[in-house]
């Protein structure tokens, strides 16, 4: 994405999933000009393995967490909409939400999750990765769906291209090697979700990112899954 400054919105299940997705890319996007911000649809208040641990508790040091992870990958602005872990529903408030964002920010490109990844798959992902593209085509382009938006001055919007996360056939990959050290430590503010396996994690989305790297003749990559919107 080189050129003019483009304006991104990323679209996260859970704290920390889009530093795990698309971490490196979201850096390098901003290093090179363009804008991303951040909607958070659940607080993480299920992630824990610490049988001291409260959801209330840990929605809160989540959520600083992903302030925290945010800042280092240089988002301009984290949105919470606060839904608990795990109970996320494709409902029209859930939708109407995502698309009232789309029409206020108007971003060019969406990254999500994929929803269409088989088999094991957090259902808050499928749920986000599903909603999400449904607000887009056709919710945010329609000024009769969600027509209360209209009425408080926001514009039906066109997003232009959608980057897909976690894809089981992706079609795109972003060389991340200038920013992989900060994908890294954007993960490592989650200290919550990665804690005593950091080191085993980091080592595998290495793995990872450099198996994608050289199928691109790069040495660290992440992989999309990528759709361009024609209206
Ligand atoms: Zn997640």
């Amino acid at each position: 994405m080189e050129g003019a400054e483009i304006r991104v919105m990323v679209v996260t299940p859970h704290p920390d999933d889009a530093e795990i997705g698309a971490g490196g890319t979201i850096a390098s996007w901003v290093r090179q000009g363009h804008e991303v911000i951040y909607v958070v649809c659940t607080n993480g208040d299920k992630g824990s393995s610490d049988p001291n641990m409260t959801s209330e508790r840990l929605a809160q040091i989540r959520q600083q967490e992903q302030r925290e992870a945010a800042k280092i990958l240089g988002v301009s602005e984290v949105i919470f909409l606060g839904y608990p872990d795990g109970v996320l529903e494709d409902t029209p408030a859930f939708r109407g939400e995502l698309v009232r964002l789309i029409r206020k920010h108007h971003p060019d490109v969406v990254m999500t999750t994929d929803p269409y990844r088989r088999y094991l798959w957090h259902r808050d992902h499928r749920i986000t990765g599903r909603v999400t593209l449904d607000a887009i085509f056709p919710y945010a382009r329609d000024h009769l769906s969600y027509p209360e938006h209209i009425a408080e001055g926001l514009a039906p919007h066109k997003v232009k291209e959608i980057y897909l996360w976690g894809s089981d056939e992706p079609d795109t990959y972003i060389d991340i090697s200038e920013t992989f050290d900060i994908k890294l430590a954007a993960l490592s503010c989650h200290a919550s979700q990665v804690g005593q396996h950091a080191e085993i994690l980091k080592q595998r989305i290495k793995e990872r990112a450099s198996t994608m790297g050289q199928s691109q003749g790069v040495p660290l990559a992440e992989a999309f899954r990528r759709l361009e919107i024609s209206y």
